[in-house]
């Protein structure tokens, strides 16, 4: 079935539309090197964009876990557009980040789940009504949404596309939820188990997951072993700093606590720092969209990205400082 998708007029530096990104990455980019470490179970290419530094330490920025979720993806192709040209998509200048980001060997993986992002608009911004719950889920042949948060004791980890008008930007083409899991051995969604395989090979020290459901947050690493805590702590430290200099309102760190209480099923964050021996955090920006109080006043959609921007500098400085190395080194060996 073809589902017509809505798509709202967004300013040209929100590249969040697949086929913008696809076309960006096989046009434009003269330092980074295009890469593709699978395909969705779409089809869709997997991609990432490898920036090497002789010697330096590895980091990843994923973006477009969910579908749903534009400014993650916009925010990864702003970045590679800053280290392209030294400005982001809109002609602002990043001087520390860029900085930083040129200082180390990065892997920018600009949407995680293609499939997800097909179905979705590239904004829900102005929109007037709050569409986000029906593109996250999806829509059952019944009319009612997918039930991807279900008042059950387990929540949904897959849904048959078959029952469905279609599944939403929490889930792949087949049907997997993309970001959680029964058991943390591996991953039934494509997309995640073959990013796995790839961040195995090359000896990433740090990831970090871009999501967009809140407003402005992070989570405590709950998956992790102690000495990853700290590190997020101090993130939160710098990051508010930032955030309050800039007049935005970062909230506290998600599930921290003493110790911080792991969460009731896998994410792709336990999946990836048990298997491929990194940390991984994930971050939460502004999704921008009408109809809920607790996202006023609006951002617009720079400053949405802008706050990411700022949270992946934040990630990358403490990665020049060594935290992720040395609580990857005590951790396994
Ligand atoms: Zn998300």
């Amino acid at each position: 079935m073809h589902i017509k998708i809505p798509q709202i007029a967004v300013p040209n530096f929100w590249l969040g539309n697949l086929g913008g990104v696809d076309n960006y990455l096989r046009h434009r980019l003269h330092k980074g090197a295009l890469g593709q470490f699978g395909a969705s179970s779409l089809g869709y290419p997997l991609h990432v964009v490898e920036y090497p530094h002789e010697g330096a330490a590895k980091f990843m920025v994923i973006g477009g876990t969910h579908g749903h979720e534009p400014g993650g993806v916009a925010s990864v192709m702003n970045l590679i557009h800053l280290l392209e040209t030294g400005r982001d998509l809109a002609g602002q200048p990043h001087d520390r980040l860029l900085e930083l980001a040129g200082s180390l060997h990065l892997y920018l993986v600009p949407c995680l789940n293609p499939d997800g992002r097909s179905v979705c608009p590239d904004s829900f911004y102005c929109q007037g009504l709050d569409t986000t719950s029906a593109y996250a889920s999806g829509i059952q042949k019944n009319g009612d949404l997918v039930p991807y948060d279900a008042d059950s004791e387990e929540p949904c980890y897959y849904f048959d596309p078959a029952d469905a008008l279609f599944v939403g930007g929490q889930f792949n083409g087949a049907g997997w939820a993309i970001n959680r899991r029964l058991s943390d051995d591996h991953s039934e969604a494509v997309e995640v188990q073959s990013l796995l395989e790839f961040v195995q090979g090359p000896g990433v020290q740090a990831a970090i997951d871009l999501h967009a459901c809140g407003y402005n947050f992070a989570f405590q690493v709950r998956s992790h072993e102690a000495p990853y805590w700290p590190i997020m702590r101090e993130w939160q430290s710098r990051a508010e700093f930032l955030f309050r200099s800039k007049d935005r309102v970062l909230g506290k760190l998600h599930g921290d606590g003493d110790p911080p209480t792991p969460p009731s099923f896998f994410f792709n964050s336990a999946l990836l720092h048990q298997h491929a021996q990194l940390m991984y955090m994930a971050y939460e920006g502004r999704q921008g969209y009408l109809g809920r109080t607790s996202f006023m006043p609006l951002p617009t959609e720079w400053e949405i990205i802008d706050d990411y921007l700022t949270a992946i500098q934040v990630f990358l400085e403490l990665g020049v400082e060594e935290h992720y190395a040395r609580a990857n080194e005590e951790v396994f060996g």
